[in-house]
């Protein structure tokens, strides 16, 4: 007995008898029946995606099982089953396949949903990251059965996108001679491990360190690899004038790339990219990107929502950082009806002309412009002719220029082109069509009050995914991996949508 409580005076000190406490014992072995169907009482989720998951086609998933009736080998586990497991773990926020392991052994609808069984780890965590198709087809059955029950339209689809840190420390960020040198010592302990004067070892241990090892130097050639292509886009960037940064890829997962977090902190992600339809905040599309900014994103948006339902939404309403002239103009095309703010025009800077040595009184503010003629006149009363336009950022550069033997024999040219070789020139800039009826619509009222309700569709799924599934930092590796990661954290969030806004239990539905 190990909590008898009795005592010869009462605990109070009030003179009473003495108390009497229930006695636990726990040196004891006991043997109980289970009746597992009751560990999950009607209305339980658990019980909602595994009926919901059965009524999907999960041919995908069992294809790759080699093990068949009348021939040799060990049965596996139902695919079903590892779905709804992986569901409804993430859907506590459990995104651990030991932890799913461990909760196989003693909750409810764990067990509800394994028969008692407990599922060995690795079978888990090799389920989640190698069926990265058959779970693209499975999101698209999702979309299918909650497109059935009317929960999607494409009438409206807001867009955005968030940072998930991936799996990796800042720490881990090497420049190109350290990467190398790692890479030269993992090749040298590779050889080295063959030696066979090193002390014997058990051949399990010997061959985990041999594969450890391997999949060391396969990081590092990758993290080699991803570094030459951030190099170019990176002398792709000082070609357009931005500032030189020493370039370093992470040694621990390569296609991480540094981005600013929602709370200004900069560190190792991946940006996923989440479409969601207005009507009943579905997700219809989700994308994994390793650029840190989202311009460029919208079109392959688009093209996801179309892969996985069939057809392009008709209006997409997204943040300041997608509306670029290319977007615009490739929506337009599409006829896609975009919603958002206008791309902001860079300030136009008078430095170029300080640097050149023009007075200020000669800046373009001092030439007259004739729309009927589309010439300029110049402060000396001569004209700067049209010569090339370009387009840039959703406005059209028009430049004009004088002719030199005017500029040559000018009083002003000291102050007005000290260094040129071809005469003055200057810069008109004109909307785009595109831009110029973008920036009409979004100037009605329509237009805002749609704008208006972006933030509480779009940012939804995405703190509802950080929030309650705990997708605030990646478990896997890799852009493949991570996408897969987030494909299943979307998975849940519809499902879940399905469970609150149409599954009933089965006793409800036959009363
Ligand atoms: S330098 Fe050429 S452009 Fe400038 S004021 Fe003289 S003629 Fe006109």
């Amino acid at each position: 007995m190990e909590n008898d409580k009795s005592r010869e005076t009462s605990p109070a000190g009030d003179g009473r008898p003495l108390v009497r406490c229930k006695p636990i014992h726990r040196r004891q072995l006991l043997l109980r029946p289970v009746d597992v169907e009751k560990l999950a009482p009607e209305g339980h989720p658990v019980r909602a995606i595994w009926e919901l998951v059965g009524t999907l086609d999960l041919k995908p998933f069992y294809t790759e099982i080699g093990a068949l009736e009348g021939e040799a080998g060990r049965p596996v586990w139902d695919p079903q089953i590892l779905i709804s497991l992986w569901i409804y773990a993430y859907k506590d926020g459990v995104s651990s396949a030991r932890e799913i392991t461990r909760l196989c052994d003693y909750h409810p609808a764990y067990q509800w949903l394994t028969g008692m069984e407990v599922v060995n780890y690795h079978t888990l965590a090799d389920f989640r990251i190698h069926h990265k198709k058959a779970l693209d087809r499975l999101f698209i059955g999702v979309l299918g059965v909650l497109s059935h029950q009317g929960l999607i339209s494409l009438k409206r689809v807001m867009h955005d996108g968030t940072k998930v840190k991936a799996s990796a420390a800042d720490k881990s960020f090497r420049r190109k001679a350290t990467l190398e040198a790692h890479l030269e010592r993992a090749r040298a302990q590779v050889v080295q491990r063959g030696d066979p004067r090193l002390e014997p070892e058990s051949q399990r241990v010997a061959r985990a360190r041999q594969r450890a090892l391997r999949e060391k130097q396969e990081r590092l050639k990758q993290a080699l690899t991803e570094l030459k292509q951030v190099e170019d886009s990176r002398s792709k960037a000082l070609a357009k004038g931005e500032k030189k940064k020493e370039v370093r890829v992470s040694a621990t997962d390569p296609e991480a790339r540094v981005m600013l977090q929602a709370k200004g902190a900069h560190g190792p992600s991946y940006n996923v990219q989440i479409s969601t339809d207005a009507k009943a905040k579905v997700i219809v599309g989700v994308g994994v990107s390793q650029s840190s900014s989202d311009a460029g994103e919208l079109e392959p948006a688009v093209e996801r929502v179309e892969g996985n339902l069939g057809k392009k939404p008709e209006q997409m309403v997204v943040d300041a950082a997608y509306p670029t002239q290319e977007a615009i103009e490739a929506l337009a095309r599409e006829g896609i009806d975009l919603i958002g703010p206008l791309p902001e025009r860079r300030k136009a800077s008078w430095d170029p002309l300080k640097r050149r040595g023009v007075s200020s009184d000669f800046y373009p503010q001092a030439f007259s412009y004739d729309p009927g003629s589309d010439r300029y006149t110049c402060p000396a009363g001569k004209v700067l002719v049209f010569e090339t336009q370009e387009k840039q950022g959703g406005w059209v550069r028009h430049r004009y220029r004088a002719r030199l033997t005017d500029c040559r024999v000018c009083p002003f040219q000291a102050q007005c082109c000290p260094k040129t070789k071809k005469g003055r020139s200057l810069v008109r800039m004109e909307q785009t069509p595109e831009l110029a009826a973008f920036q009409a619509k979004m100037e009605t009222e329509e237009a805002k009050e749609i704008y208006k309700q972006r933030a509480e569709v779009a940012e939804f799924p995405n703190a509802w995914i950080k929030e309650k599934i705990g997708l605030r930092q990646f478990r896997l590796r890799g852009l493949v991996k991570v996408t897969t990661e987030a494909l299943w954290a979307c998975l849940t969030y519809n499902i879940c949508q399905w469970i609150r806004l149409c599954w009933r239990p089965q006793r409800w539905v036959q009363a």
